[in-house]
């Protein structure tokens, strides 16, 4: 193959002044407290928050969904590869990781780049437990990590009408839009 006789058209094109990411993950849910021998499920945790529950995520990681799929809106945005990729299932070192982890690196990739997240949405789905006592917590928790003002982090919990694995408590899904400025 030979190279191209003409230069790349856009060599030098100014990286945008703003990107936008979008991110989802979804985890099925398993009793935790009766698993003997201890079941593959995690505690519930949800944007760093421990929440009381009798089920809890399966996953490698620690199973936060929520920061999975806001670490992959980060890693979207700047068109790096997903959370999978970087973090494999496969890899010991992320046995029950702490997400923390995945998305500090994410954000470490995103400055690297010149860029700073300034807006979050988020709305996470789930049948049970009950979200609204802890989105405060949660939201605190997400403009903590990613170093933005409270104002700017949303999160919104909703059920899904007991209809499929996510209404019948057996999955959760939380979806992300990150929006990054240039510094
Ligand atoms: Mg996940």
């Amino acid at each position: 193959m030979t190279a191209p006789s003409h230069p790349d058209p856009i060599p030098s094109a100014p990286q945008p002044a703003i990107r936008i990411g979008h991110g989802y993950d979804l985890h099925r849910l398993e009793p935790t407290a009766d698993a003997a021998p201890p079941g593959p499920a995690r505690p519930f945790i949800l944007g760093t928050v421990l929440i009381p529950h009798d089920r809890g995520p399966v996953a490698h990681s620690d199973g936060d969904a929520l920061l999975h799929a806001v670490t992959d809106a980060l890693l979207g945005a700047i068109a790096h590869p997903d959370i999978g990729q970087l973090f494999p299932d496969t890899d010991p070192r992320n046995n029950a990781q702490d997400s923390r982890v995945f998305l500090a690196e994410a954000l470490a990739r995103v400055h690297a780049l010149g860029y700073r997240p300034t807006n979050l949405d988020t709305t996470v789905i789930c049948e049970r437990p009950k979200l609204s006592p802890h989105k405060d917590t949660i939201r605190q928790a997400l403009a903590d990590l990613l170093q933005m003002p409270l104002d700017c982090v949303n999160m919104k919990g909703k059920t899904h009408e007991q209809v499929d694995a996510v209404g019948e408590n057996r999955a959760i899904e939380a979806h992300a839009v990150v929006l990054l400025e240039k510094t």
